[in-house]
């Protein structure tokens, strides 16, 4: 079922490769057809070219807005051509067969993503363009399609494994990544627009990307994987760019995230901060006057966890920290920046990954996140809820010192980035002990008050930690056995959401521990 190529219809916006595909489909006995600019382009490298303009007997009007919207181009593109009642047609109205299209988009997202304004992104949003795709793509038994500069060397590669024809395997393959393309066009689009709304609900929200790198494989080898961009430009994971190191792995790109996601809870503005994370779960993660001092207490929290983890800075990353970083192995750090002698010194250790970012993702930014379920997803608004000190409620007798205060404020939002059940003890600004992904909230709360004491035995410190700490709960207590753990293991505060039937009993306990606790009214699952 191979299909021979005599007449060819260009028409793009990025002309990467543009010159070569000509000049390759020119050597083979192609006839080009163009649009305005690519026309131009293709002429100034000496082809020969006929304007589109020439076949339909209309010029390009109303800025570009109509350039192939024509029968004597569509026509050309979804005539089936082995049925009579179509070639009689082609006949009549003397319409010619177009058996290739080159076309890539008005580059709406980039405009979008270098922050146009609504009118200029609105005048990026193709419509001739898509318009033949989806024509082209829907008569691939005939037609072949591209849409992209990354396919121009396969067309020639097939051309000359098929004597000057496509195959419809080949075809078909272009038909359906053609339709790929316009659909996250339009996703693209409506995720746009529903944003300059101030409308991040989603059922409103289309969920698309591009193609951005086929992974080796998945969470385990025997899954294929891939890592899609959505298009925005949030300073993030996905936009980050790489200086050394392989190739990010599915879960380098995962827990990266999950880094740097928690992270931005605490700007720079407020002191450095570092988080520290193994399997998406953070397993230290600490605040203090300098950077390096930040990465010492993330680490000290559970330095066996530490180990071949991923870490994340709010800060440009400086030689001290890196110097601190590069005594154990880690896989990956992302921070905003990085100083060059820091660069330097990590150059050294080539197999580690270092992304940097132009800034912090925003943590209160409104965005979707997604889960899989079999014949389904869920989709909703990411959590991006934040707590202030004045929306909480004392509950006990004593009240929380200022200390204490700001320590569950902190611990409150690194267990918004805990699997639950999520507990963690802090003082002064670092996690102590950290309880993730139980099923049960006891046995998170004892989890991370025996690896706090691990901690403490394999630093030769007198007491563990959780001595004198805080805890926070990603979610209320159901019964008073957690917190009376906590308190065992020498917590002197909890925040928590509150709302649980037996609060009553837990603040009795609480009260009855001389314990001081906050409800915050809002709480933190993250399954
Ligand atoms: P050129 O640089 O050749 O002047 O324009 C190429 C771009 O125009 C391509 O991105 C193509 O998708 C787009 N295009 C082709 N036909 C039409 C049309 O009829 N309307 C609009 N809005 N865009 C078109």
């Amino acid at each position: 079922d191979t299909l021979p190529l005599r007449r060819a219809l260009i028409s793009v916006s990025d002309k990467t490769g543009l010159i070569d595909l000509g000049q390759a489909l020119a050597a083979r006995g192609v006839a080009l057809i163009s649009t305005g600019g690519t026309a131009s382009a293709l002429r100034n490298a000496g082809l020969r070219v006929q304007d589109v303009a020439e076949i339909t007997g209309f010029p390009e009007m109303m800025d570009g807005r109509v350039k192939t919207l024509h029968p004597m181009v569509h026509g050309g593109l979804l005539a089936l051509r082995d049925n009579p009642a179509h070639r009689a047609a082609m006949d009549t109205h003397g319409i010619g067969d177009i058996d290739l299209l080159v076309v890539n988009l008005y580059p709406f997202e980039a405009t979008v993503a270098r922050g146009a304004g609504y009118d200029e992104a609105v005048e990026n949003i193709d419509i001739g363009g898509p318009a033949m795709i989806r024509a082209a793509a829907k008569n691939h038994r005939f037609v072949t399609v591209l849409t992209d500069p990354q396919d121009y060397g396969p067309l020639l590669a097939e051309l000359d494994s098929h004597d000057g024809h496509t195959g419809y395997a080949f075809r078909q393959r272009m038909a359906q990544i053609a339709y790929g393309r316009t659909a996250a066009y339009d996703a693209a689009v409506s995720g746009w627009m529903a944003g300059a709304m101030g409308e991040p609900a989603p059922r409103h929200r289309v969920v698309a990307g591009t193609l951005a790198q086929t992974l080796r494989y998945g969470e385990n080898p025997h899954q294929t994987a891939a890592f899609y961009r959505d298009g925005s430009d949030r300073p993030g994971v996905a936009n980050a760019t790489q200086h050394q190191g392989k190739e990010l792995s599915w879960n380098n790109l995962n827990d990266t995230d999950a880094a740097f996601e928690l992270v931005a809870e605490f700007l720079p503005a407020d002191g450095p901060a570092c988080a520290i994370i193994k399997h998406a779960n953070p397993c230290g993660v600490a605040r203090a006057d300098t950077l390096a001092e930040a990465y010492a207490r993330a680490y000290d929290c559970d330095r066996t966890s530490a180990f071949g983890g991923i870490i994340a800075l709010n800060m440009k990353l400086d030689l001290a920290t890196a110097r601190a970083i590069t005594e154990i192995f880690t896989e990956v750090v992302i921070a905003p920046g990085a100083d060059e002698d820091a660069m330097a010194h990590f150059a050294t250790k080539p197999n580690l990954r270092l992304l940097t970012t132009n800034g912090l993702p925003l943590a209160g930014a409104p965005a979707l996140s997604l889960r899989q379920l079999s014949g389904g997803f869920l989709v909703q608004d990411r959590d991006s809820a934040m707590i202030d000190a004045d929306a909480l409620r004392v509950v006990t007798d004593r009240a929380p010192t200022r200390a204490e205060l700001d320590d569950m404020l902190f611990a409150w939002r690194v267990a918004k980035h805990v699997k639950s059940n999520a507990i963690v003890y802090a003082k002064d600004q670092a996690t102590v002990g950290i309880g993730a992904g139980q099923m049960s909230r006891i046995d998170s709360t004892r989890i991370a008050a025996r690896k706090s004491a691990d901690m403490a035995q394999a630093l030769d410190l007198p007491a563990p930690l959780t001595q004198g700490s805080v805890v926070a709960s990603d979610a209320f207590f159901p019964f008073a056995d957690g917190l009376l753990a906590a308190a065992e293991a020498g917590a002197t505060a909890i925040i928590q959401p509150g709302g649980s039937m037996r609060d009553d009993a837990v603040i009795a306990a609480a009260n009855e521990a001389g314990l001081a606790m906050v409800f915050t009214g809002q709480r933190h699952f993250r399954h």
